[in-house]
């Protein structure tokens, strides 16, 4: 099964396709995570997607479709959670034409939806672990140690691009990229929308989960 998340930078994508990977034994296919990979190399290349990823704009159709070509080939054979690709009505094209290479298609979306003004505030206090990208907020979701993994103790970094200036323009730019995606998705499948304003993510979750197991049963 191959699902995908859909919603604002900061609405929840990452930490909930992480916690639905883990779940269901899915892979975790998060653009986010590949290219911040990707940026943290010296490589000429790494410093291109740095540069991207800092100003808080996309990075070239070229870069991160090559990248999100090579993992779906290389994960093909498990269930996949899509999460950041595609931003755009193009790149849903381009991961149309590499899922009908495999003869797969996605299978169903899952749209979070959470108020403009609540993303600030959760991107700015974002922090991601070095090592296994578990996602934490500084104030709604802190580590037992500052600064440290809960799971593995490895160092968390504030990612490039969450500073406020960036953040807010991200959103601007994402608000018409979303809507356009959302109608793009709901004239070819099915499209769920869970509401994340003001409700915890152990809420959002369980609505998540009832949506995968509706969709698991009705393909049975
Ligand atoms: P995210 O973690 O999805 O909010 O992405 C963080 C940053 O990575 C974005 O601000 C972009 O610079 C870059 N990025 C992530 N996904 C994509 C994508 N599908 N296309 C282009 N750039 C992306």
């Amino acid at each position: 099964m191959y699902i995908l998340f859909l919603g604002l930078p900061g609405a929840g994508k990452g930490t909930h396709a992480r916690k639905l990977s883990l779940e269901y034994d899915m892979f975790h296919l998060s653009s986010g995570t590949l290219l911040r990979k990707a940026a943290r190399r010296k490589s000429a290349g790494g410093q291109v997607i740095k540069r991207y990823i800092s100003r808080g704009k996309l990075v070239p159709d070229e870069i991160i479709v090559k990248l999100i070509r090579k993992e779906i080939m290389k994960f093909q054979e498990k269930d996949i959670v899509f999460e950041g690709f595609p931003k755009t009505i193009n790149q849903a094209r381009e991961l149309e034409e590499i899922l009908d290479e495999i003869e797969k298609e996605i299978n169903f979306c899952i749209y979070l939806k959470v108020d403009e003004d609540r993303l600030v505030y959760r991107l700015t206090g974002r922090r991601i672990c070095s090592n296994d990208g578990s996602i934490y907020h500084i104030k709604e979701n802190p580590p037992e140690e500052e600064g440290k993994c809960d799971i593995c103790g490895a160092n968390l970094f504030r990612p490039a691009g969450d500073e406020e200036k960036i953040v807010k323009k991200r959103i601007k730019a994402g608000k018409k990229r979303t809507a356009e995606l959302v109608e793009y998705y709901k004239q070819r499948i099915n499209v769920e929308t869970v509401v994340g304003t003001d409700r915890s993510p152990g809420e959002v979750h369980q609505d998540i989960n009832e949506i995968v197991e509706k969709h698991i049963s009705d393909e049975k």
